[in-house]
């Protein structure tokens, strides 16, 4: 099977951790601190700070910022679940805000959805596509509200050469095994701000700081959401590969590009100039007319081997959601989870993959398209 995406790790990556295994110290140290300091310097943040999964990345975020009971959060319903779970899980309510035929979240429609209750707009760089982080960041500051970036799938994305970190007042990156780079697990907090830095570090680690000798003090409520040293040797290593992971990734965007630029029957995500994009994923939006033919194109490119995937159902439209807030429709939402597929796009197949992997999809499409759906 040829997944939407995967992790690369080679036997630089297995001998960094191997070697930490056989360290006396496998909880957050030393090499928590050494992959901190290279996302920093990678992105150009001031502050990283490293945790076991995004999800706990943004929780804590959420957190540090003061998101809580009644707050409202302006976000896109086009991402993975947790992206609102965090700041619903600190009794804040999601404010949906449509998007756009890229995923992103329209900027066009946030400022009349704010309220006085609005604390937060949270952005997600969909597919590794930077979200329009000038316009969202002027209405922020206008408002008075705080811009938590998740940016799970946009580590190395940049807009003009300012990398995607550097852009909202904190930004979450995940390391889950198939996001751009991988701890197996793993997630992280950037920030230029001192004092957020300093309360998500306390958050992360039982709110507990260190005195003098065996004595310590518990100054703010906080969990374990530790990265380990494991993970964070992992996470070293598979940084130094990052730009060679996107620019191959880019190459067989590129190839779909070039290969699918006269299609009819769907689009593909345009990059305006001065962005560049992780590309952790390559979505296909269909036209119209298979959006009834999803489930079979789907199912038979599965039965051919091609592990295509749909991102996301729009997270309103889970049942929890719609029970705890009502019903949500937004068009272009709504379209957007009938047309997309991400197709196979990483950085461990070859170009000849893609190639075979257009010839099918060219194939089914076309089929599918005689049979088109009648509105
Ligand atoms: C993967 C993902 C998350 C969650 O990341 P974990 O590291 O698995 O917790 C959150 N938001 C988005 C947009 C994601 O893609």
């Amino acid at each position: 099977m040829l997944p939407y995406s995967t992790q690369l790790i080679d036997d630089e990556d297995i001998q960094a951790v191997v070697e930490t295994l056989k360290s006396p110290i496998l909880v957050q140290d030393k090499k928590v601190e050494e992959f901190e300091e290279a996302l920093c310097r990678y992105t150009g943040a001031k502050h990283a700070i490293a945790f076991n999964s995004a999800t706990t990345a943004l929780f804590s975020a959420y957190l540090t910022c003061g998101i809580g009971i009644d707050d409202e959060v302006i976000t896109s319903p086009i991402s993975f679940v947790a992206t609102s779970n965090m700041f619903v899980a600190l009794g804040a309510k999601p404010i949906w805000c449509d998007v756009k035929l890229d995923g992103n979240i329209d900027e066009r429609f946030i400022e009349k959805l704010i309220t006085p209750k609005t604390k937060a707009i949270v952005p997600v760089d969909f597919a590794g596509k930077p979200v329009e982080s000038k316009t969202i960041n002027e209405i922020a500051k206008k408002h008075n509200l705080l811009v938590i970036d998740d940016a799970s799938h946009a580590l190395g994305s940049s807009v003009n050469d300012k990398k995607v970190g550097t852009l909202a007042d904190m930004t979450i990156f995940s390391f889950h095994a198939i996001k751009p780079i991988t701890t197996s697990e793993g997630g992280a907090v950037l920030t230029d701000n001192d004092e957020y830095a300093a309360q998500l570090r306390l958050i992360r680690s039982h709110g507990m700081v260190k005195k003098s000798l065996w004595v310590s003090d518990m100054t703010t409520l906080g969990y374990n959401f530790r990265m380990t040293e494991i993970a964070a040797a992992l996470g070293i290593s598979q940084l130094k590969k990052l730009d060679s992971f996107i620019e191959k990734r880019n190459e067989i965007a590129a190839y779909y590009d070039e290969r699918f630029k006269n299609e009819k029957l769907f689009a593909t995500v345009k990059l305006e100039s001065g962005l560049k994009s992780s590309r952790h994923l390559y979505p296909i939006i269909l036209n119209p007319e298979l959006h009834c033919k999803k489930e079979e194109i789907y199912k038979e490119l599965h039965e051919c081997g091609y592990g295509v995937q749909i991102h996301y159902k729009p997270i309103y439209q889970n049942s929890f959601y719609r029970e705890k807030f009502g019903t949500v429709f937004l068009p272009v939402t709504e379209d957007f989870y009938r047309s997309e597929i991400s197709i196979p796009c990483h950085q461990k197949m070859s170009l000849r993959d893609a190639k075979k992997f257009a010839d099918k999809f060219l194939e089914i499409i076309s089929k599918y398209s005689y049979r088109g759906c009648s509105f």
